[in-house]
């Protein structure tokens, strides 16, 4: 069993999932807290004329419930009823801007959504911001930067793969240094980052989860995401999975890369996603990702192992 330094560094303990559930019981002792899912109707800035965006991307397979319910309090009353019925007792809700690019917009139109929270949203506890490193302004920062001092905030930055020329393959629409360069201005804010990684892209290599734990570890982020390729309906690696361009990853392979990934993270950092969510109207890549809690107990078992 691979053994680490505890947080108290006058012990050892094995190298467990550390998930995001439990960093929410630090920060809400006592309490319940759920994430819920928000479409707030921003765009992408790598989705327009010149480009059809990342080439994995389908929108649809942001929070499928709500692609007909475009009000956001409407939203954000049936994300709770919804939440509730699924999870029963919850005391309270973080606001999760998911869908695109969430601070793609003018300040002003920034202001308008978020300044109030988390007062705006009924038994809204926080807020989780989802968004592309070239959409954070300095000036966007700054307003962030007022917003965590009222709310707790998170901050997640999609960044995929660690690679120029694979973001470039995936038409990812900006490079690594960007994504440095904003996780240096975000550092040491009055909100926390989340980093969102990607597994199976092409062309990233056998060491790929090994890699990208590492960057994970040596950036000044609270949590991560990590997205496993799942290929999706109407998207460019739809047709290039059917020509047999590319291959999804096998569960076997990504079980490896997660495990390598998990174990390169620091203690302090938190997982809050390991694997890809897609609903099975637009997956057609492999649907072994749909049973998350069997994952989850070969992925415990791995890193027991
Ligand atoms: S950045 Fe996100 S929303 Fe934009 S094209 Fe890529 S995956 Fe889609």
């Amino acid at each position: 069993m691979r053994l680490r330094l505890s947080n108290t560094g006058s012990s050892f303990e094995p190298v467990f999932f550390n998930p995001y559930r439990k960093y929410l019981e630090q920060r809400f002792p006592g309490k319940h807290i759920r994430k819920l899912c928000l479409n707030a109707g921003f765009s992408c800035p790598n989705i327009n004329a010149q480009s059809s965006g990342c080439t994995y991307c389908n929108n649809d397979g942001f929070a499928p419930r709500l692609r007909s319910h475009n009000d956001l309090m409407d939203q954000w009353d049936r994300g709770r009823l919804a939440l509730r019925r699924r999870h029963g007792e919850v005391d309270g809700f973080i606001a999760y801007y998911q869908a695109f690019s969430n601070t793609y917009a003018p300040l002003d139109q920034l202001r308008s959504i978020y300044a109030d929270l988390p007062y705006s949203l009924p038994e809204c506890v926080g807020a989780s911001i989802s968004t592309r490193p070239d959409c954070l302004e300095q000036d966007i920062i700054d307003f962030l930067d007022q917003l965590g001092q009222d709310c707790f905030l998170t901050v997640e930055i999609g960044l995929q793969s660690d690679r120029d020329h694979v973001l470039k393959r995936i038409n990812r629409g900006h490079d690594v240094a960007c994504f440095h360069d904003a996780i240096k201005r975000c550092a040491y804010k009055s909100f926390d980052l989340c980093v969102h990684f990607m597994i199976g892209l092409p062309d990233e290599g056998d060491d790929v989860g090994k890699r990208l734990g590492q960057l994970a570890a040596s950036l000044p982020i609270r949590s991560v995401k990590l997205h496993n390729l799942h290929i999706m309906k109407n998207t460019p690696y739809e047709r290039a999975f059917k020509n047999g361009d590319i291959t999804a990853p096998s569960e076997a392979w990504y079980l490896q890369q997660a495990g390598a990934f998990i174990r390169e993270l620091r203690i302090d950092q938190y997982i809050q996603r390991i694997i890809a969510d897609a609903p099975s109207d637009i997956l057609v890549s492999g649907d072994w990702c749909h049973n998350k809690q069997l994952f989850l107990n070969k992925l415990q078992k791995q890193l027991n192992a």
